[in-house]
């Protein structure tokens, strides 16, 4: 979760940046924020809130430079999102950095515990906190050395922008989890960001994926120069294809939109069933019950509406909000569904809240059978690589059958696509980060080390 972005070289560094993170939102609701650097000094403007109401006309004054970074974060229950919203920024020995962080450390417990008995002080809870601390820290004179010295240091899910009053430093952890991509804006200034989505608002040139363990160096006067500071053992997360990444974005080559229609087509191919209509769970089931009604030859229609004013129901902190949540989000087209047999396509099931809404719904209008069908393996572990998953007591799938969850549900029967399915509709070429459905825990951490909602970003 989170976005991240990075401007360099560009005359209007700060308003690339914004409309990028605007583009990015659906990456993370809770704050947004932007630094910019002008050779001699770094602004900051961060604040709770969607991107269009952390930045007004105000901001764009103050933030002055042709370097900008910048941070949406993701809601994540228990945080104090006022402290918590990035870019973090601190003054040091070499002058002034800031950073921007989108994914989570699975050892930043450690790092932090090491730091605090040698007397460092914190102000969050983010892990972004003991990057800055570590660079800080380094002994070292050059704040690339520096950089490289901290990243010695964390392991885990990261993708980093690094701004110093004149450089940019942007990395991409060994694994790959998260996506990043560098492009070209049509000023000719450079933009590194999560999402391509964020290139086609700009009309930017997409150049290439930042690859895994990579470091580019931006600096005035040169184009961008790359070290591979670790060997790559690529795990791009699967998750950011299933649920995660926007439709029209493309990681590593891969449109997630036509992703999403061929793990339908397959999950139709595992997972039959005879109905009279096949229905999405609006926006994220829309494009794998396209491939789902495809593959099974039945009609397709958009029976359920949604309330595109309500924020997404997976943030509330409590059980009897998020019930409400559903209702208040989803509503539907009776007409449509009444005395029909009906599939139901969802992209993944986490706590099984949103779906026993549904199915309760879908049975109001008049639906004579309701089957549920998840686009994505079950969920069995949670992420420590940066999705925000609930505790592995939480999720359904952990200690349930998909039979005992459809009971649960009220459904007349549940089908998940399978591991293989889902890594042959991505191309079976790669190595996934599956870890939310096979527990392999590649990049450190387990099921029961801190997820996002403690220190994470
Ligand atoms: P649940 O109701 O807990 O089973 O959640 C399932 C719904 O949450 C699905 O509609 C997914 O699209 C959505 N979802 C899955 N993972 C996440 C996530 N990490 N953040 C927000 N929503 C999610």
């Amino acid at each position: 979760m989170c976005a991240i972005v990075g401007v360099y070289g560009s005359e209007n560094a700060a308003k690339n940046a914004y409309y990028a993170l605007f583009a990015m939102q659906h990456r993370g609701q809770e704050s947004s924020g932007i630094s910019t650097a002008n050779g001699s000094k770094i602004h900051l403007v961060k604040k709770r809130g969607l991107v269009t109401d952390v930045f007004d006309e105000q901001s764009f004054d103050a933030l002055k430079g042709r370097c900008a970074i910048g941070h949406n974060r993701y809601a994540t229950a228990g945080n104090d999102s006022l402290f918590d919203a990035q870019p973090v920024f601190a003054r040091y020995k070499l002058g002034e950095i800031s950073v921007a962080h989108n994914g989570n450390l699975v050892n930043k417990n450690e790092v932090r515990n090491r730091l605090i008995t040698r007397g460092a002080i914190f102000q969050t809870g983010m892990d972004t906190e003991n990057i800055v601390h570590l660079i800080a820290k380094s002994q070292e004179d050059a704040l690339i050395n520096r950089i490289k010295d901290m990243l010695k240091k964390i392991e885990g899910a990261y993708c980093l922008a690094i701004q110093s009053r004149s450089k940019m430093f942007v990395i991409r952890d060994r694994f790959g989890i998260r996506p990043l991509s560098l492009g070209k804006l049509p000023d000719g200034g450079w933009i590194v960001a999560s999402e391509t989505c964020a290139f086609d608002l700009l009309g930017a040139t997409f150049i290439r994926d930042v690859r895994p363990g990579e470091m580019l160096i931006f600096e005035e006067g040169c184009e961008p120069t790359s070290e591979q500071v670790f060997e790559p053992d690529y795990h791009p997360c699967a998750f950011e294809y299933i649920y995660f990444a926007r439709p029209d974005s493309i990681i590593d080559g891969t449109n997630v939109y036509e992703s999403r229609l061929v793990m339908g087509k397959r999950l139709a191919k595992e997972k039959p069933c005879d109905v009279d209509l096949v229905l999405p769970v609006p926006d994220s089931g829309v494009a794998a019950a396209r491939g789902f009604a495809q593959g099974l030859g039945v009609p397709f229609e958009m029976a359920i509406v949604r309330n595109h004013y309500v924020g997404r129901t997976f943030i509330e902190p409590t059980q009897a909000i998020r019930n409400l949540k559903v209702k208040l989000k989803l509503s539907p087209i009776s007409s449509l569904i009444k005395g029909k047999r009906i599939a139901i396509i969802d992209d993944s099931l986490v706590r099984g809240t949103t779906s026993r809404q549904i199915v309760k719904m879908l049975k109001e209008a008049g639906a004579s059978e309701v089957h549920m069908r998840i686009a994505a393996p079950e969920i069995k572990y949670p992420c420590r690589y940066g999705i925000d998953t609930p505790t592995q007591t939480e999720l359904i799938s952990a200690s349930q059958t998909p039979q005992e969850i459809a009971q649960k549900i009220g459904a007349s029967s549940l089908g998940f696509l399978s591991i293989q399915g889902l890594v042959e509709s991505l191309g079976s070429h790669r190595q996934y980060s599956l870890v939310s459905f096979d527990g392999n825990y590649f990049a450190g951490g387990s099921a029961e080390s801190p997820g996002c909602n403690d220190l994470g970003t």
